[in-house]
């Protein structure tokens, strides 16, 4: 029921890194894939360059999101050396890089959301367990220092050098120009399953027949409000008075706890964007920034006494993604698996939430004509296995987060920041375990890992 595309041409560098001396050679960057990008007679430039090998780690987790943050501080609690790298200036992916400032699926849980509950400051509005960003910042490093892991901000995981079936490590692009690590695992965590793709590993994206994504969505923070937290008809109706509709109608504010009168405000939403194209993101961003300061400024002038003093704050920092690349694993979870309640001897994220998929079509447009209908199916508590996690292609590259092995219909239940906690837990774990027992992950006890995990979570 789903599309396999191949990646034609291996993504980026990976096919020609070769090991030099003392370096890695990097070859033949830009390159891209044949579609919407420059087209497959795009003319692409060579550039030649010498990789210097800073650094070498146990485990390299590429991506400081939730699920990244999770599979490092498993990595190196379970006594790994841990290298994490980001590319914004902190850590936490959406948690803190596009402005959700709610935990959702994590109380009553154990393990990393359970620790993110009894030490970040959570507020209840709107039923949401709210926290400021910059608290969540803060507890991130400071975990991360308490777990030894060694964290690299700044950093873009750009490519990788594939020794056969396995990768030797990763090059990255940052100030200092391109670097290699060596690995012993790699793990990726980059939401959009950016070191996978490099390494020529299958995925898919998108739905089955058009490869269209969920929509995207810039936050923008305000102040000066004086109202109480609102959401949907009561915004858009003074939007509409200012003759403004917004790209996404259930407008929310949420209050941001000790800031009198500060919201972020989630008001947009853009549609066929693909995540992983530069250009689509840049017009999402820039048409992000323009629809929040239109928001901004109706409210204002159309919201009465509660809205005159409103002023925008900022938007992003960046535009959020849900949906890109879906890495091929070992198992491909599927929309009759979350129907069935699906268990599996390797289980190592139970998941409980439905499925999340927010319309792929502009509500605002009529749908393509003749889509076929989608699967009705109910979620139970369902388990993700570990097989998920471990790429079809490579054996020593792990995924977590939303860039693991399923359908579109199992991504929109899993990719909820309480579960990819999960899948980062059991990913760093089954890195170090597989390190310690001089084997690849591939070959793995899921059983054992199971147990391990079942332990360090509750423990
Ligand atoms: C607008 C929006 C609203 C959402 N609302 C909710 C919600 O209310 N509740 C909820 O539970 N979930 C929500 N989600 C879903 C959830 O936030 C994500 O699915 C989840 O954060 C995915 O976690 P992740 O770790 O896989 O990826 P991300 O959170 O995307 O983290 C990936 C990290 O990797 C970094 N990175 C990416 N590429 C590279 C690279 N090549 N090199 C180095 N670093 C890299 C990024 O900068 C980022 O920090 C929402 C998502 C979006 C976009």
């Amino acid at each position: 029921m789903t599309t396999k595309h191949e990646l034609t041409r291996r993504g980026f560098l990976a096919a020609s890194a070769a090991v030099g001396i003392g370096g890695y050679a990097l070859h033949a960057v830009g390159e891209e894939p044949s579609s919407g990008r420059g087209g497959a007679d795009a003319a692409t430039r060579t550039l030649r360059c010498e990789a210097p090998v800073v650094r070498k780690a146990d485990v390299l987790v590429c991506g400081g999101g939730p699920s990244g943050c999770a599979a490092a501080l498993y990595a190196a609690r379970s006594g790994a050396k841990t290298l994490l790298l980001e590319n914004m200036p902190f850590l936490g992916g959406v948690w803190t890089a596009v402005g959700i400032s709610h935990l959702i699926d994590g109380r009553g849980r154990d393990g990393l959301n359970a620790e993110i509950h009894q030490r970040l400051p959570v507020h209840q509005v709107f039923g949401r367990n709210i926290y400021l960003i910059e608290d969540m910042k803060s507890l991130l490093d400071q975990m991360m220092a308490e777990a030894g892991v060694e964290v690299q901000l700044h950093t873009r995981a750009a490519s990788v050098a594939r020794e056969g079936s396995r990768l030797g490590g990763v090059f990255t692009v940052s100030k200092s120009g391109f670097e290699f690590i060596e690995a012993g695992v790699v793990i990726d965590t980059t939401g959009d399953g950016d070191i996978a793709a490099a390494a020529g590993c299958a995925f898919e994206q998108g739905r089955e027949f058009d490869g269209r994504t969920q929509p995207v969505t810039l936050f923008g923070t305000i102040g000066g409000y004086r109202g109480q937290p609102a959401k949907g008809r009561a915004l858009v109706e003074i939007l509409e008075r200012g003759g403004w509709r917004p790209s996404y109608p259930p407008v929310t504010l949420f209050p941001q706890p000790g800031q009198p009168g500060v919201f972020q405000l989630m008001a947009t939403q853009f549609y066929g964007i693909d995540g992983t194209n530069v250009r689509d993101l840049s017009r999402a961003e820039i048409l992000g920034r323009y629809e929040i300061r239109k928001c901004v400024e109706v409210f204002r002038q159309h919201g009465g006494d509660d809205w005159k003093d409103a002023f925008l704050i900022g938007t992003g920092p960046t535009i959020g993604v849900r949906e890109t690349r879906r890495i091929r694993g070992r198992y491909y979870l599927t929309w009759e698996d979350l129907n069935r309640g699906a268990r599996f001897e390797d289980g190592v994220a139970e998941i409980r939430s439905g499925s999340n998929i927010h319309p792929v079509d502009d509500p605002y447009e009529s749908p393509p004509e003749g889509l076929p209908a989608p699967p009705q199916f109910r979620v139970q508590p369902y388990e993700i296995p570990l097989r998920s996690l471990i790429a079809a292609d490579v054996d020593n590259l792990l995924m977590a987060g939303r860039c693991i092995s399923g359908d579109v219909y199992a991504l929109g239940s899993y990719r909820l920041t309480g579960n990819v906690v999960r899948t980062g837990e059991a990913a760093g774990l089954a890195a170090a375990m597989a390190l310690e027992s001089g084997i690849q992950p591939p070959a793995l006890d899921g059983k054992a890992v199971v147990e391990r995990l079942n332990r360090m979570r509750v423990g």
